[in-house]
């Protein structure tokens, strides 16, 4: 199509040329006929110009849109106005589409059935949907305040604040209402902000009623277990009062038993993990002692059969929870051990550079492929299951690591090779330093 319009407006040009050639021509004939010829060409460049003059009027009016103004008509005048109006009609379809995609994603945006806001840079609302309107009763009228004069809440004026949305907030009540809310920010536009609103109250609720039963049952489990190990103990201990047959039957019963133990206690300190006031306990966690301590425990164990390396920064220390951060440094180094054959190597690093501290251990060991990197720390999840519970895990250790470093804002990192060994590290930015 758009070939064709130019093919036509070179026609039109070359139609103008031979226009201007023969009425050129036609003067000449009139000049030498009269003889007059300085008046003749004057009267022909009269004519000419006063044509193109005249055309470019009737365009200049019909462009501005004057009323009942009509497009020049003539030659290449006619065909330039037809190109344009052509591509005006190809614009205007152009912004006819773009206001209905916009007028679309308005709609959707409106009928969206969790809580939408736009905000700018400094949190001024710009515009919220219906949903956005009931749950804040928000008024057209509050257009361009700030948000925090309308959300009253102090962890979400923190949020909003500290501007770390990679994450998003959960706030068990919400403006008064007993019920949880999700709320995430994104950029979405030349620093205009979207802030969505959902409610979670079911999910919330649901993972709050698994994390008590959890922490319910392994308590209520504890005390019995105790008991019965206990017996178990006593048993095994006067090996005259037992029968043989039995001897075998109770060392297996025992080590069940202590393994039951092991998992109810990995359990129950999870539920301590995920419980709201950990985080209350916050003090500077002197790290390099707990390595040195770590680090005796572990030569006793292991010093005869690996190569154990620890290189500790003195007197660096983090702010965090020290037992929960002491279970995250035990279970990568005894997983480090556990999963690395005699004669392996074992290093532990803890040392600071300018983004932070670092935590690592590096083993020699079985390693790990590499399908099963995302998934290792979820609960209970093992590559080999058999191997696991030989050596004593739960396959709660990561789980737990996990957890830990989450409410630290830190993750576990991990690099793994079959048959080379693995790196299990984690990160803790300058804002951990006390
Ligand atoms: P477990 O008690 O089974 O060791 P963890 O949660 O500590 O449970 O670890 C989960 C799984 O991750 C383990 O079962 C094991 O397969 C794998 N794993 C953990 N650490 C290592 C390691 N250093 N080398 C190889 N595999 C590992």
């Amino acid at each position: 199509m758009a070939n064709q319009r130019s093919q036509q407006f070179s026609n039109a040009i070359s139609r103008e040329l031979t226009w201007i050639a023969f009425s050129f021509f036609g003067f000449l004939v009139l000049a030498w006929l009269s003889g007059a010829w300085l008046e003749v060409l004057l009267s022909y460049l009269f004519f000419y110009i006063g044509r193109q003059l005249l055309n470019v009027y009737w365009f200049e009016r019909w462009i501005r849109g004057v009323p009942n103004a009509v497009a020049p008509t003539s030659g290449f005048w006619k065909e330039l106005c037809t190109l344009l109006s052509h591509k005006q009609r190809a614009l205007e379809k152009r912004v006819d589409l773009q206001n209905d995609k916009s007028e679309q994603f308005h709609a959707a945006a409106m009928a969206l059935p969790i809580a939408a806001i736009s905000l700018t840079k400094h949190h001024k609302i710009e515009w919220f949907n219906d949903a956005a309107q009931a749950l804040l009763s928000i008024k057209a009228s509050d257009t361009g305040r700030k948000l925090e004069t309308l959300v009253r809440q102090p962890e979400f004026i923190q949020y909003l604040k500290q501007e770390a949305f990679e994450k998003p907030l959960i706030l068990d009540s919400f403006m008064g209402q007993p019920r949880a809310y999700r709320c995430e920010m994104f950029d979405y536009y030349h620093g205009h902000r979207l802030l969505l609103l959902e409610d979670v109250h079911e999910l919330y609720h649901l993972a709050q009623i698994r994390k008590d039963f959890v922490a319910n049952a392994s308590h209520e489990l504890r005390t019995p277990l105790t008991v019965v190990n206990g017996y178990l103990e006593m048993m095994i201990d006067m090996p005259s009062q037992v029968p043989a047959f039995w001897v075998k039957p109770l060392d297996q019963m025992h080590h069940q038993s202590l393994r039951m133990q092991a998992i109810i206690e990995d359990l129950l300190a999870l539920s301590r993990i995920e419980s709201d006031t950990l985080m209350n306990k916050v003090k500077d966690v002197k790290v390099d002692e707990i390595l040195k301590n770590i680090e005796i425990d572990i030569r006793y164990l292991y010093d005869d059969d690996y190569e154990i390396d620890f290189e500790v920064e003195k007197d660096l220390s983090i702010k965090g929870v020290e037992e929960p951060l002491k279970s995250v440094f035990t279970n990568l180094i005894s997983n480090a051990f556990r999963y690395t054959l005699k004669g392996g190597r074992v290093t532990v690093r803890w040392y600071s550079d300018i983004s932070g501290a670092h935590f690592e251990v590096e083993d020699s060991g079985i390693g790990i492929a590499s399908e099963h990197l995302t998934r290792l720390t979820e609960r209970f999840y093992r590559v080999d299951t058999a191997r696991s519970r030989e050596n004593g895990g739960t396959g709660l250790g990561l789980a737990i690591v996990k957890h830990v470093l989450e409410r630290h804002d830190s993750e576990l990192r991990i690099q793994s090779q079959i048959g080379k060994g693995s790196v299990f590290g984690c990160d803790f930015t300058r804002d951990n330093f006390m």
